[in-house]
């Protein structure tokens, strides 16, 4: 199934300001929230696409790169127990804290018991930070997209307590304060009556739990140092300096807080032969002079395997050649590009006394003096139509 593009879920054009993404935002949310819409399968995918609309709009970065890219620039491709571009529902909910205002949101949405907090979910933890890697990728692994498994070095949940920092289960406790709701309530007194607003508890810090024995292992941290192999999918025609984030594969949050994102910074590793020029790629050719005069079949490196090339006779120093569709794929279109090769003949430099002797023969020949073609076009044209 393909994505729908994220500006149109949200209503908004793509110059939209951060408040009118918020607003359209809050108007969708409200339509198709599942308290709303009980029971029906198609609003709640349609919550859930508004909440990732709004992820990434709402987010200079994430937005940046998905204006630049699509959905491949923002959507990560990580495997195993990462759903790309998915988002739970507790996620969801967390966000509404920033749209709504979080006092607000039980009774505006009126959930019954209005127990609900952020999602009808006790936040756990504290969230780990995002981490940034650089990934270092060879033409031909841009060139089709590459799978690759990589070691990170990051916070990883406790194996001993599985993130709860604690002792054993005994040493968890509901929390005497809030009674393990994780807020409490507090009335004042205004002008206009009494006022009930919710708040955070602060002994648990909305936990709703608190630990009574720290866990040995991770000195009630919930999370260790440690590493984790991550299998990311790079899709083809990525460039120099694009991101892509790969959501909940950063450091561990701290007791079974959700982790970070994982950043993955691409870097193009040098070819040998090729040059790379946005889509296109450049190949110095060198021909001899014979065979510039005479024509030849040659094979030329692509990022593709090699190419054969066919040099007419008469060829000049200069000119460039295009294999079709020889260039990188376009991250996020069908667009390719063209591989260039540039001919070079190569003027021999040093000479036997036979060959001197054939060629100044040759030297005072009509045919050797340069007779460029008035519609042979200028290096200053080549150089236009080769990065046009
Ligand atoms: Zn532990
Ligand atoms: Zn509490």
């Amino acid at each position: 199934m393909t994505k729908r593009d994220y500006y149109e879920i949200l209503g908004v054009s793509k110059g939209a300001s951060a408040d009118e993404i918020k607003k359209s935002y809050r108007k969708v949310a409200m339509q198709y929230h599942p308290d709303r819409n009980p029971g029906d399968k198609s609003a709640e995918e349609k919550f859930k696409e508004a909440a990732e609309a709004y992820e990434v709009l709402s987010d200079q970065d994430k937005r940046a790169q998905y204006d630049r890219y699509g959905h491949a620039g923002v959507s990560g491709n990580g495997r195993g127990g990462y759903h790309p571009g998915g988002m739970n529902m507790e996620d969801i909910f967390s966000q509404f804290g920033d749209i709504f205002g979080e006092d607000i949101f039980g009774s505006f949405f009126g959930g019954g018991g209005g127990q609900r907090t952020r999602g009808g979910q006790r936040a756990r933890g504290t969230r780990g930070s995002n981490l940034r890697i650089k990934l270092k990728l060879t033409y031909e692994e841009i060139a089709k997209g590459v799978t690759k498994n990589i070691k990170v070095k990051k916070y990883v949940p406790c194996n001993v307590c599985h993130g709860s920092g604690a002792k054993d289960s005994n040493s968890v406790q509901t929390c005497g304060t809030c009674g393990g709701s994780g807020q409490v309530r507090r009335v004042t007194n205004t002008f206009l009556g009494q006022m009930q607003t919710v708040t955070t508890c602060p002994t648990c810090n909305g936990e709703g739990t608190t630990i009574t024995a720290k866990c040995n292992n991770c000195k009630g941290e919930g999370r260790m140092y440690g590493e984790e192999t991550v299998t990311i999918d790079i899709p083809a025609g990525v460039q120099e300096g694009m991101q892509l984030n790969i959501s909940g594969r950063g450091n561990a949050g701290e007791r079974g807080g959700s982790a970070g994102d994982l950043i993955i910074l691409i870097e193009e590793e040098q070819h040998k032969e090729l040059q790379r020029e946005g889509l296109n790629v450049v190949y110095d050719l060198h021909i001899s002079f014979t065979d510039a005069v005479f024509g030849t079949q040659l094979e030329v490196p692509t990022i593709d395997g090699r190419a054969k090339i066919k040099i007419p006779a008469g060829t000049q120093s200069g000119k460039i050649f295009r294999l079709k569709g020889k260039g990188f794929p376009a991250v996020n279109s069908y667009e390719k590009g063209d591989q260039l090769v540039h001919i070079n003949v190569w003027t021999p430099q040093h000479l036997s006394s036979e060959e001197k002797a054939v060629l100044e023969k040759l030297s005072k020949s009509p045919n050797f003096k340069p007779n460029p073609d008035k519609n042979e076009k200028s290096f200053f044209d080549k150089m236009r139509e080769m990065f046009s």
